[in-house]
């Protein structure tokens, strides 16, 4: 049997950033990946070799952010190890039916004079909306950057710049009760609060919806993040697509001497004496693991299909239904569509001008018409009579991503898991047939069409994967893009479960990470690295504390918003 110090079970990029790490702090690590090619939602891929040679598409994450919010770039010096980001600007473009259109630059100035075009009054709000939720995210980097329950660490992680951030929400006892007031509201009701306008207010309600629930769900209207990000730290994508980043870890971990292998199906944790001793892969092979497993799958997966029930139920006789109950899951998915074009979109109704292609682009004609894109999904119903939808057109950033002159299209629309009608029917009974999908597909391709008519006739080539495929492909529990909702109370110490919440499970030497632990889904590489933090902490109690106190301190002063 081939012994290492850690086993990390599935090579997306938080297992990647975890395991180089561990690697560079002298630990053995062996990474197992199910999949042919590594990344899993961090993957640049062919995917249409013969209808489109030379065309690159990201089948999942395309838009960077989050991972701006922490040192991991740094750390792993990433960019001599062959990353390179772009970054976009304009930032985000969204046509509106009657004609006007939400053009976000980087810059909070720039943008708010596109606004003052329609609304002096939405103008003047927008830059005090993104002031506020700019203060709220220099407040929570800290805790993002941190193990959730370890305090120490996350009050090490605070300089001058994010306690200023945080006194200027807390304020005085009535701003302290009124920033807990806002938290409670929903993205909607935040949004009417500063704004008028349907141009301005669609886009913020489709982009805080894009933390996996209807705009219209209490208790998340930090999902303004997701458009003030975008002005700071900024929106970006890896040259070559969303796989360099997948590339550029790889190569972190072979250059300290990591074994990373594919088509490697796990299967099994096994468990000795009630500790994690290594894992059995399809075909029945064994490696074995000295100091820990550590999952990059969510706990859901990890405990109810990768163990014994009696070695979990030994550890903790009432975790498995906690799992299986208490988690929730609001069934919204992704049917993703990537198009190879033979000319680039034009937003002719709209003044079209080429700067509107280089960042996100969304179809959200009313906040209604995104309401209805997220609250049909969690009833199980298709939201494809009027589809709003989040597309980029990645070749007007990056060229590279086709041959010369032809361009590409990534097209994410949310749709039902399970779809309610269809249920026992199509691929795992969730009712999604190769049929029902190329329908659906139609019905959003029409509808961007209206926008932009030159689409129909320059499609060479599409793809589409529905949200059981897309779950058989990655593994995703009912085809959950962040492995687990990100709804307030699945986020921060209660991601998964209170109980599982620091990286650490019941059982000895067995560890999460990934998109189902804190800070979450998206790419960051914070899960990753955060776990690394908890398994250090953990061999070496007093050593890694003086080392983290150190990096905080380092890397608080080099952070992005500590030079600002
Ligand atoms: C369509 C789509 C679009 C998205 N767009 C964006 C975006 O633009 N920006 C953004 O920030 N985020 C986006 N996301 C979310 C983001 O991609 C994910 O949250 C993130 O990549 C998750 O990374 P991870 O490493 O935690 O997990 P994963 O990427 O899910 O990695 C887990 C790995 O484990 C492997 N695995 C599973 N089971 C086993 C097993 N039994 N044995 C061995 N290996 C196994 C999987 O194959 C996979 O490689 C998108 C997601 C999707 C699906």
């Amino acid at each position: 049997m081939e012994v290492y110090d850690v086993v990390i079970i599935g090579a997306g990029h938080n297992g990647l950033v975890c395991a180089a790490y561990l690697q560079k702090a002298g630990y053995n690590v062996l990474l197992l990946e199910k999949r042919s090619i590594l990344g899993g939602a961090s993957t640049t891929e062919e995917l249409m070799p013969q209808a489109a040679p030379g065309f690159k598409f990201n089948p999942c994450a395309i838009d960077h952010l989050f991972i701006f919010l922490g040192s991991v770039i740094q750390e792993l010096e990433l960019y001599k190890y062959g990353l390179e980001y772009l970054f976009c600007d304009p930032v985000v473009f969204c046509p509106h039916p009657d004609g006007k259109y939400f053009l976000a630059h980087k810059s909070v100035e720039k943008t708010c004079a596109e606004i003052a075009r329609y609304s002096q009054r939405d103008a003047q709000k927008y830059s005090e909306y993104v002031k506020y939720w700019h203060h709220f995210i220099g407040s929570v980097i800290p805790y993002f950057n941190a193990p959730p329950k370890s305090i120490v660490d996350i009050i090490g992680n605070y300089d001058l710049k994010k306690l200023q951030d945080l006194f200027s929400l807390l304020g005085g006892p009535n701003e302290t009760l009124d920033l807990l007031r806002t938290m409670l509201t929903s993205p909607i009701d935040n949004i009417n609060e500063y704004f008028d306008s349907e141009f301005l207010k669609a886009p913020l309600a489709r982009l805080s919806a894009e933390l996996s629930s209807p705009p219209s769900q209490k208790a998340m209207s930090f999902g303004a993040m997701m458009m003030v990000m975008r002005h700071h730290p900024g929106q970006a994508r890896p040259r070559g697509g969303t796989g360099a980043l997948t590339e550029a870890l790889v190569n972190v971990v072979k250059s300290q001497g990591g074994v990373i292998l594919t088509d490697q199906h796990v299967e099994k944790v096994l468990v000795d004496n009630g500790q994690a001793v290594g894992v059995r892969v399809a075909g029945g092979k064994e490696y074995r693991a000295n100091q820990g497993v550590i999952s990059n799958i969510d706990a859901k997966r990890l405990f109810l299909q990768l163990m014994d029930t009696s070695d979990v139920d030994h550890a903790d006789p009432n975790l498995r239904e906690r799992l299986d109950r208490r988690i929730v899951d609001n069934n919204e998915s992704i049917l993703k569509i990537d198009l190879a074009l033979n000319e680039p979109l034009r937003f002719e109704h709209h003044e079209h001008k080429d700067e509107y292609l280089i960042g996100s682009i969304l179809i959200a004609d009313s906040v209604n018409h995104v309401e209805k894109a997220h609250s049909d999904c969690v009833q199980g119903k298709i939201p494809d009579d009027d589809p709003s939808m989040y597309l980029v057109m990645p070749t007007a950033l990056d060229p590279s991503m086709a041959p010369t002159g032809k361009h590409t299209a990534w097209i994410e629309f949310f749709a039902p898991y399970n779809i309610t009608d269809a249920a026992g029917t199509g691929l795992k009974g969730t009712g999604w047939t190769d049929e029902l999908k190329n329908q659906v597909a139609d019905q959003v391709i029409d509808k961007l069409a209206h926008y932009s008519p030159n689409l129909q006739h320059s499609i060479i080539a599409r793809h589409v994967e529905s949200p059981a495929e897309l779950a058989e492909r990655l593994g995703f529990y009912r085809g959950n893009y962040y492995h687990l909702d990100m709804t307030l109370e699945q986020m921060l110490c209660f991601r998964p479960l209170p109980e599982l919440a620091n990286y650490k499970t019941p059982i000895d030497n067995l560890y999460l990470t990934g998109a189902g632990t804190h800070p979450g889904g998206a790419i960051s590489g914070l899960p990753g690295r955060n776990c690394a933090r908890v398994f250090l902490q953990e061999k070496h109690p007093i050593s890694q504390t003086l080392k983290d106190a150190r990096d905080s301190i380092k890397s608080t002063v080099e952070s992005v918003f500590g030079n600002s």
